[in-house]
C-alpha cells in the first residue's frame, strides 16, 4: 500500500477515492496538512497507558467517522482545525513529550493523516524508547495496520458497534463491524499477547475500548460476543468504558440526550464475562477489571 496523499484515498475503508494531493477532500475531509489540536500528558486513559507520568498524547483533528454524539465533536469535525503542522514538527513534539516524562506516544484518530505520521515515525522512531500507540475509532483497512507494522508497539481500537444494524442506527458505516474486527485480528496477529513491563505498563498489546451507549446494552452485548468469536480474548484487554455524556452543544434524539444508567452499565459488563481488562463503574465492582475512575 502506497502511502500518499496524492492517490486516489484508500487510507481507511471509506476508500472515496479523491487526490487529496489535487484539492479534492473525502469524508473525513482532511487535506494534506495534519492539523492537530492538542499535544500533552494526558492522565485519563487506563492505567497501563497513562500510568504516573501521563501518556503524551497527540490529538488529531478531522475523523474518518464522525460520529454523531462525537464527545470532541469540535475538533472531530473540522480537519482544519488546531495547529497545522509537517512530518518535522510532529517528530519533534514526539520527541519533547518524551523529554517530558511520557510513557509512551498516543497519536489520537491519525490515520486521515497517515503519510505524515509515517514520515514523522521515520524521523523519530529511532529515538523513541518508549512505545507508540496508536488510539483509533476501530475503522481502519488491514492495509493500514499493515503499513503500520514497524511503528506501532500498542494498539488502542475501539469496537463500538458488532452489528451492521447498530453500526446503521448509530450513524456509522454498515460495513465498521467487518472493518473494525478484521482490524483488531490483524493487530493482535502483529503484537502478539499483551506485555507488561516490571511498573505495569503496556509495552506491546491490544487494548479494545468500547463505549456502553444510553439504550445500547443489547448493542453492547453483540458487540462483545463478535468480538469474543473473532479474537482470543486472552490476548487482548478490553476496556468497557461508561464516560459516555451527551455534548451540550448537540442537539441529539433520545436515548442519546441522557446519560447511561448504572443497570445498562453492569448489563454491558455481564457480557464482557469472556475478558479481562478495564471498566468505568461507580457502583459496581468485578474482580476482572480493574477500575478506572477517572477518564478525562
Ligand atoms: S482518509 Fe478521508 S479521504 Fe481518505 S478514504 Fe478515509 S475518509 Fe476518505
Amino acid at each position: 500500500m502506497e502511502l500518499t496523499y496524492s492517490r486516489p484515498c484508500t487510507l481507511c475503508p471509506r476508500a472515496c477515492g479523491v487526490n487529496r494531493s489535487a484539492g479534492e477532500r473525502g469524508f473525513c475531509r482532511a487535506g494534506t496538512t495534519a492539523h492537530i489540536a492538542r499535544a500533552g500528558l494526558h492522565f485519563g486513559e487506563e492505567p497501563p497507558i497513562s500510568g504516573t507520568r501521563g501518556s503524551g498524547t497527540i490529538f488529531f483533528c478531522g475523523c474518518t467517522l464522525r460520529c454523531p454524539f462525537c464527545q470532541n465533536h469540535r475538533i472531530s469535525r473540522d480537519a482544519d482545525a488546531g495547529q497545522a503542522v509537517d512530518a518535522v514538527e510532529l517528530a519533534e513534539l514526539m520527541l519533547q513529550l518524551q523529554a517530558q516524562g511520557a510513557h509512551n506516544i498516543n497519536l489520537v484518530t491519525a490515520t486521515h493523516y497517515l503519510p505524515t505520521v509515517l514520515a514523522a515515525l521515520d524521523r523519530a522512531k529511532p529515538q523513541l524508547r518508549i512505545p507508540v500507540v496508536y488510539n483509533c475509532g476501530g475503522y481502519e483497512s488491514t492495509e493500514t495496520v499493515a503499513a503500520l507494522t514497524d511503528y506501532v508497539d500498542v494498539w488502542l481500537p475501539d469496537l463500538k458497534y458488532g452489528t451492521a444494524d447498530a453500526a446503521l442506527r448509530r450513524g456509522a458505516p454498515a460495513d465498521y463491524p467487518e472493518r473494525a474486527l478484521g482490524a483488531i485480528a490483524a493487530m493482535v496477529e502483529q503484537t502478539g499477547a499483551p506485555v507488561f513491563d516490571a511498573d505495569g505498563m503496556l509495552r506491546r498489546g491490544v487494548i479494545v475500548r468500547h463505549l456502553v451507549l444510553p439504550g445500547g446494552r443489547r448493542d453492547s452485548a453483540a458487540a462483545l460476543a463478535a468480538l469474543a468469536a473473532r479474537v482470543d480474548p486472552a490476548m487482548i484487554r478490553l476496556s468497557l468504558m461508561r464516560q459516555y455524556t451527551p455534548p451540550s452543544a448537540l442537539t441529539l434524539p433520545p436515548p442519546l440526550n441522557r446519560r447511561l444508567t448504572s443497570f445498562e452499565y453492569d448489563t454491558a459488563l455481564a457480557a464482557a464475562a469472556p475478558f479481562v481488562g478495564y471498566m468505568q463503574s461507580a457502583d459496581s465492582a468485578d474482580e476482572r477489571f480493574v477500575p478506572v475512575w477517572d477518564r478525562g
